[in-house]
């Protein structure tokens, strides 16, 4: 077991003050895999005291120091791979091959991208009579999930370095090894103490402490809507900026008359990657009445043909779901489907045959699904599809829109007719025959999806303040 007692403040991996020991629990065999210690709001003043302080050096260096220290950041990271890796796959079950392929290389890809923006950023502009100045915004407090641990914790920690800012990072608790490691690479790459602060612990103790502190400036956070309003809500009485990626349901709206064979595969296969655990994971197909039939072939014999296995072993397969809680509640809505009358074509509730333990899902397809059922309104975060069946574009466009959220869209078929089709949809994001969003590209969701944009020069810019000067000779 891996054990990662300390929080590090201040460029020190020191005792927490008064915090309780838990168990991270491996997914696929339900037995702990790494120990953490919960932290406290005392672990939480500490680390914001760092931050501050550090703030007034950080604040002041110059782009090209920042741009070098991402450089070595990237060095760092990439000797750090297979650590990483393991970390991920193990706390929150992706098979270690996608972890390898996917994960790892999708944390790397922020510092890459925000290297880049850096590069190239307009930091002073002049408009009219005014010049204005993208400053440091100053102490951010970061909170993140499970699903995607290191993607989501560097598409806030790299903006943040780059622009000059100072943080306390509050992973998941689900899966904080790869943010230990990430202290590591962040240490070995020079970042200067109290730049960068990592307090391990749950929502209710860190998580809110951060929301509420009175010296944090910025709560930066991704994951549910519900513990978004909650962090919004203690945000409130101190007026901090709160930059919000939250819960999506995204649509796969199939052109009528697409060549089926050739856009579903591609598409599909956002619902079945880390065991559809991804927040824009296409798992609404749209289909036109005419071609229900050939759809639910084609994606029925995509569910029955993947593997559903060991993650620490090498393979296509997909791994677990992340714990019991989520295990059960992806059961609860199959169940809910089923009570709700749509049609189960393949899956269904339990585990896969031969799994007795282990928190793994059938890949699971249902088809007469309508819009108002709950497996078609509520985020499921497992390898389950459902098909509703459309008879109009426009029919399809107020489905593909009709959920609280707006986080990301897939359109499946001709591209110059998708195009047509993507200023339709509410979404933040819109893919064209794949799902997978651009790193160098504005990440963020409309409606209760979040507000604030990630990744690239436009992530770069949430982390900042605005200044204008008006009368500098
Ligand atoms: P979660 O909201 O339960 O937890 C996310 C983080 O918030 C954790 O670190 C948790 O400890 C903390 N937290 C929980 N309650 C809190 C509170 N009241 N105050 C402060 N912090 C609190 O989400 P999860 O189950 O870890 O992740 C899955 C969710 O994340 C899904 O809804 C998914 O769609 C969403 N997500 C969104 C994006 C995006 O970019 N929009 C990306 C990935 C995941």
């Amino acid at each position: 077991m891996k054990s990662y007692l300390k929080q590090y403040i201040n460029g020190a991996w020191v005792e927490s003050q008064g915090g309780t020991r838990h168990d991270v629990i491996d997914p696929a065999t339900e037995q702990p895999c790494t120990e953490i210690t919960l932290g406290t709001a005392a672990d939480v003043d500490a680390a914001v005291v760092a931050a501050r302080t550090a703030f007034d050096s950080y604040s002041q260096t110059t782009v090209a120091e920042r741009a070098a220290l991402l450089e070595r950041i990237i060095e760092e990271y990439k000797k750090r791979i297979p650590d990483l890796a393991f970390a991920v796959s193990s706390e929150m079950g992706a098979p270690i091959g996608f972890a390898t392929a996917a994960q790892v290389p999708a944390g790397l890809g922020h510092f890459i991208a925000t290297l880049k923006a850096l590069n190239s950023f307009e930091f002073e502009q002049k408009l009219g009579r005014a010049k204005v100045v993208h400053e440091p915004l100053g102490v951010v407090a970061m909170i993140t999930p499970w699903n995607w641990p290191l993607n989501q914790v560097t598409a806030k920690v790299a903006p943040a370095l780059a622009a000059g800012d100072t943080m306390i990072l509050k992973p998941s608790e689900e899966s904080p090894g790869c943010a230990v490691i990430l202290a590591e690479i962040l240490d070995a790459a020079g970042v200067p103490p109290g730049v960068f602060n990592l307090v391990n612990g749950d929502g209710k103790g860190v998580g809110s402490a951060l929301s509420a502190h009175p010296d944090v400036d910025m709560v930066s956070f991704t994951g549910s809507t519900r513990a978004g309003i909650a962090i919004a809500q203690s945000a409130a009485a101190t007026v901090k900026r709160v930059h919000q990626e939250l819960g999506g349901k995204a649509a796969n709206l199939v052109l009528e008359g697409a060549d089926l064979a050739a856009v579903l595969p591609p598409t599909v296969q956002g619902v079945l990657a880390n065991s559809g655990q991804s927040c824009i994971a296409p798992t609404r197909l749209l289909v036109h009445t005419s071609q229900v039939a050939e759809a639910t072939g084609i994606v029925k014999a995509m569910m029955e043909g993947t593997e559903v296995g060991d993650p620490s072993v090498m393979g296509a397969h997909i791994g677990p779901v992340v714990n019991k809680a989520q295990f059960d509640k992806i059961q609860g809505l199959i169940q809910s489907a089923i009570d709700e009358g749509a049609t189960l074509v393949t899956g269904g509730t339990g585990r896969p045959d031969g799994r007795n333990a282990g928190y793994f899902i059938k890949p699971t397809l249902f088809t007469d699904v309508t819009p108002e059922m709950r497996i078609a309104q509520e985020e499921v975060f497992g390898p389950v599809a459902t098909m509703i069946a459309y008879d109009s574009e426009d029919e399809a466009v107020k489905i593909a829109n009709g959920t609280p959220y707006g986080l990301s869209a897939t359109i499946s078929g001709d591209p110059a007719k998708a195009a047509k089709v993507a200023p339709r949809l509410r979404a933040g994001l819109v893919t064209i025959n794949s799902w997978s969003p651009d790193g160098n590209a504005p990440f963020g969701g409309y409606k209760q999806s979040g507000n604030g944009r990630e990744n690239g020069k436009f992530g770069l810019t949430d982390f900042m303040e605005v200044k204008t000067v008006i009368g500098e000779p």
